[in-house]
């Protein structure tokens, strides 16, 4: 049989030997596993204590495989815990490591807090970089964290130009994927190391419960990975990996449907007052536009809106006459999300997109009505306006 396409084998694929004729696995809760005998307490290859999870993480596993090109996927609890985790896997005290300058403010914390406690010394590089990245990497560096498109202000990675520098010099590279989420982009195809998602996202899908992952294809780097989470006791508790796995079986169609309305919602946002610019990497007028086309099959719900700047009493006005849109952090649930973004408060200046007087905001785009979401916006713009 031909190799089936991912939807198909995101639904199919179950780990074998199921006791039960259940279309999903049964959630078995426990800590202490029963042994028949005293010889299998020590038995080499047995699963012996439960804290490396159950049948219900070994179909997640395999799942976020499927869905990454990876032979491991080793799951976290967050996702802040998988960028820390991949991080650290890769790190020694004395080491620098390159990171982009718009990932995710708790990745950067991260860096900037543990790792210099570590004896880790982090430089923050503009995203959009490419090759000049060569002239920031010093003898010490062993690894290049990115996040493409980056929070809040979307800018792309030339991850290929990266990659290519990263393996001239044998430093690993890393990727936070969770906006591409496996279905739009694939980092480890793409030649990065180590792939991690926060599966809180696109994954779980519905806003109930947090899990990380982080993915590997090689065996040096699933080793690093899976010996650092042993180390560090991390685990992901039955019940929110029955949630991911349960949400991972719909992630392709899901994905495609906020990315659609996600689409009509940003073109329709450029034409209306008030809007000085929409930051989505699918519009042919995003600077980094050739980069996706090259590197992403789609986009999804997520992106930025830089309104025209009327101050502060107006940006509150926008937010309290939004009805549909809720006021939230976190995405990737199938309900619309809208939060005001101030980058300027953390990032280093000229190193993103948009650094202007306007007023960003990042929507996640749902799966609601688009013209019900339209109505919504119209509603808080012109607030905004008058
Ligand atoms: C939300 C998010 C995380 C962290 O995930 P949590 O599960 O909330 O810890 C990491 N990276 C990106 C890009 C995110 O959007």
């Amino acid at each position: 049989m031909t190799k089936k396409k991912l939807s198909t084998r995101l639904i199919h694929e179950r780990s074998g030997g199921r006791p039960n004729l259940t279309v999903n696995p049964s959630i078995d809760r426990g800590s202490t596993l029963l042994m028949p005998d005293i010889d299998a307490l020590y038995e080499s290859g047995r699963q012996t204590y439960g804290r490396i999870g159950n049948s219900v993480h070994r179909e997640l596993e395999a799942g976020l495989c499927a869905l990454e090109n990876a032979t491991q996927a080793q799951l976290t609890p967050t996702g802040v815990g998988a960028c820390a985790l991949a991080i650290a896997s890769v790190v020694k005290s004395g080491d620098h490591v390159l990171v982009a300058d718009n990932v995710y403010g708790p990745t950067r914390r991260f860096c900037r807090r543990r790792l210099r406690a570590m004896g880790v010394e982090a430089t923050f590089f503009p995203a959009r970089i490419g090759k000049e990245l060569r002239d920031l990497i010093t003898d010490r560096t062993t690894a290049i964290f990115m996040e493409s498109p980056g929070s809040l202000t979307f800018e792309l990675c030339d991850t290929q130009a990266i990659v290519a520098l990263a393996r001239e010099r044998g430093i690993t590279t890393i990727m936070d994927n969770t906006w591409g989420c496996g279905v739009l982009q694939k980092p480890l195809d793409l030649g990065v190391d180590v792939s991690i998602q926060a599966l809180t996202k696109y994954v779980v899908g519905h806003a109930d419960c947090f899990g990380g992952a982080v993915m590997t294809a090689s065996d040096k780097h699933a080793a690093a990975v899976k010996n650092t989470a042993t180390d560090w006791g991390t685990t992901l508790g039955p019940d929110d990996a029955y949630s991911a796995l349960r949400g991972l079986r719909t992630i392709v169609p899901r994905v495609q449907a906020h990315g659609a309305n996600g689409r009509r919602i940003a073109e329709w946002l450029l034409e209306q007052d008030g809007v000085a610019d929409v930051l989505h990497p699918a519009l042919p007028e995003h600077p980094d536009h050739n980069i996706w086309l090259r590197d992403f099959t789609g986009a999804n719900g997520l992106f930025g809106v830089s309104l025209e700047d009327r101050g502060d009493k107006a940006v509150r006005a926008f937010f309290d006459a939004l009805e549909l849109f809720g006021l939230g952090f976190s995405w990737g649930g199938y309900e619309s999300l809208a939060i005001p973004a101030d980058p300027g408060a953390i990032r280093e200046k000229g190193h993103w997109l948009n650094e202007t007087e306007d007023r960003l905001i990042r929507l996640h785009v749902g799966l609601e009505d688009v013209g019900d979401l339209q109505e919504d916006l119209l509603c808080a713009l012109n607030a905004y306006c008058n």
